[in-house]
């Protein structure tokens, strides 16, 4: 069968991000998506109004439940909505119900790009802490960078989530209102090694982060290196943005959702 893709994620019942652009983007990149489903979110492609997460025994359940049956090559996580399942996920690695070497793409989701709350950022960042030294490669805004490192500055804050154990981190400026184009930065193990820059399209996406993201982690499945995968990714990226759908034309600050059934 295709190679596997375990997603942690939640239902964006819009359909731009969360489990919805984790299928469509693994599948896009060649692979199959399996799910565990962390919450429940009440959202509009423009607003977040709530969400419910699920006990971590059920997502833990899910989990086993693929981890028993499919191939699974990479594990991708997005929204994991509390503590209990951030940890719950680092004792899957700990205590090797998933494999030390099975490359793990880690989005570190603690607000949507409209703004709204996927949980309480606080101890949510606490909560990462011992998860990020699981994982092959970190995927944060510039918002969660600086959250997760305590630094401003976004390429000392790379180095430090390198210290703290993660492989790789994928750095994006999107997210800082800057005019011109967007660069992006790639760290292992503290040192940069992959700079591109991409062009700044206008409007705001729903769920590109998390499709970028599980594109990345479909290719490292389909057996690219890293930097190949970063670099599929951002083209394919850029193609589903240009390609993005548009709920409400008449409102130039509305948010877009990536076309995603666009071949790379
Ligand atoms: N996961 C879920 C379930 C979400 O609802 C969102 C945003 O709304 C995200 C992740 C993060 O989305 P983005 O890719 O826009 O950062």
């Amino acid at each position: 069968m295709r190679p596997v893709v375990l997603c942690f994620s939640g239902l964006d019942p819009s359909g731009g991000a969360g489990l919805q652009a984790d299928i469509e983007a693994v599948g896009q990149a060649g692979a199959h998506a399996a799910i565990a489903c962390t919450a429940v979110t009440i959202q509009s492609s423009q607003q977040v109004f709530g969400f419910e997460a699920c006990a971590a025994s059920l997502v833990k359940d899910q989990a086993i439940a693929v981890l028993d049956d499919l191939p699974v090559q990479v594990i991708k996580s997005g929204m994991l909505g509390t503590t209990d399942n951030i940890a719950m996920l680092t004792r899957l690695f700990a205590e090797h119900r998933i494999a030390a070497d099975t490359p793990f793409v880690l989005d570190p989701v603690l607000v949507a790009n409209s703004g709204g709350s996927l949980g309480d950022e606080q101890t949510l960042v606490t909560a990462f802490r011992e998860l990020i030294a699981y994982s092959t490669l970190i995927t944060p805004n510039t918002h969660e960078l600086r959250a997760l490192s305590g630094e401003e500055d976004l390429h000392i804050g790379a180095q430090k989530l390198c210290a703290q154990g993660a492989h790789a981190v994928l750095v994006k400026t999107s997210h800082d209102f800057e005019s011109g184009d967007i660069k992006q930065y790639l760290y292992v193990k503290g040192e940069m090694v992959h700079q591109s820059t991409l062009p700044r399209l206008n409007g705001e996406f729903h769920g590109s982060g998390c499709s970028l993201a599980s594109f990345i982690a479909g290719r490292l499945a389909m057996g690219d290196t890293l930097i190949d995968a970063v670099t599929s990714a951002d083209n394919w990226i850029t193609q589903t943005l240009r390609a993005a759908d548009v709920p409400h034309p008449n409102d130039s600050k509305a948010q877009l959702i990536p076309n995603r059934f666009i071949r790379s």
